[in-house]
Order: structure tokens, then sequence, then C-alpha cells
């Protein structure tokens, strides 16, 4: 199986029909799922994965890439430069020159859902993507989970039951030899209630950046 779901996929019926709508509405948009952002140095290059839950309906679903475009990217790619996981200006627009660092974003739900809600069987259907998403990085060693649907969905990727690696903000589980660090979302929503500040956020990058470089020796 692909890694990338095909730019018509019709596997999720809800999903496909209101991308179908959008793109009447807005044909200029990307309107399609949203693929895995890469690093400049390619697949072999990536040590640490981020997770996230579907593209943004005015975000990643417009501009074509995760987390681009809505305002849980100022967070994330924020973060992501001050733990040497990027560099560039961030400019919330697909050719803002941003390159990732051994590090590359996905989705588990690679297709808008409306109101941002993927349900059960769209999260388990486009599993058949998020599985080999992560098999193809020979070097991965690190997952930032955000959110319990991304964070559930990695972890049944690896056919682990999710009983034994629970979702916590700043927890660790290790399978085989990635460790998965999950955080809540960076949602708006949650930035906005005081769910996730930004040095709780910071301090999961903080935890993974020295994870990896004490194993790189
Ligand atoms: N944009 C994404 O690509 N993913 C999310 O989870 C949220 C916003």
């Amino acid at each position: 199986m692909s890694a990338e779901p095909s730019p018509d996929c019709p596997i999720c019926q809800r999903l496909h029909g209101f991308i179908a709508e959008w793109r009447l509405r807005e044909p200029g948009w990307h309107n399609a799922p949203v693929p895995t952002f890469l690093p400049a140095g390619g697949i072999d290059s990536v040590r640490l994965l981020i997770v996230g839950l579907a593209p943004g309906l005015r975000g990643a679903n417009r501009t074509g890439r995760p987390f681009t475009g809505d305002y849980a990217g100022d967070l994330l790619y924020n973060t992501l430069n001050e733990f040497g996981f990027s560099r560039g200006t961030f400019a919330a627009r697909p050719d803002d020159g941003l390159v990732l660092i051994n590090a590359a974003i996905t989705n588990a739900v690679r297709c808008v859902p409306p109101e941002n809600k993927p349900v059960g069987g769209e999260i388990s259907n486009c599993r058949r993507f998020l599985t080999p998403t992560i098999a193809q990085f020979a070097n991965l060693r690190a997952i930032v989970t955000l959110g319990t649907i991304a964070h559930q969905s990695t972890v049944r990727a690896f056919g682990q039951p999710v009983a034994r690696h629970p979702f916590s903000h700043g927890g660790q589980s290790d399978i085989g030899n990635v460790r998965i660090f999950s955080s809540y979302h960076c949602s708006r929503y949650n930035t906005n209630t005081g769910r996730l500040t930004t040095e709780m956020f910071k301090s999961v990058f903080a935890d993974v950046r020295r994870y990896l470089d004490d194993i790189a020796g």
C-alpha cells in the first residue's frame, strides 16, 4: 500500500463528498488529501515524525501543506525552528521556504473533515496510509503525536493495543526502537483555553531533542 492516498481518494464517502463541495466553492484551493511534509534531506534523513489530526479547512486543505495557513501551525513551526527541526521563516504558505530538518509531518486523517472531527471509520480507513508512512522511514526514532486521536491511531499503526500505550500530555512510550512522545494538540482551542501553553508544548520538543541527541551519542 502506498503511503499517500490518490488525489481523489474515494475511500471515505463523507470526506470525499465534503472535498467535492469545497472544490466547487473554492476551486483555487488544494482540496485533496494533504501529503506528508518531508525534509530536504529525504526519507532516510527522518528521525522524527509528527502526527497531527487532520487538515484544517482553511489551513492545510487550502494550502496543501500540513499545519500551513491556520493557527495551529504558528506554534508548531516556531517550536520546530527553536529545537532545530526546521529552518527558515514560517509564513503560513507552502512557498515560504521553510525546510524541515530530520523531521516529517503527517496527519492521521489526510482529508479535511467537517468541523475538524473525523469519525472512527475515517480514522481507521486512513491508517492504511499512516502505517506505510511510518514504515518508510528507516531511521525513525521518535514520533510526536498531537492529541488522543493521532496518538491512538499511531499506536494502532504499530499493531499495538492503545491500553498498553495510553495518551497523556508529556507522556512517552517505546514501541520497538521508536519512542512516542504525546502532546495535547496545538490547536487554537487548546491554547486559548490554557489546556496547552507554549511552555508545555516546547517542553515536549525539548524532551525529543534531548532523546535524539542522547541516542546519537
Ligand atoms: N493542520 C493539520 O495539518 N493538522 C492538524 O492536525 C491541524 C491543522
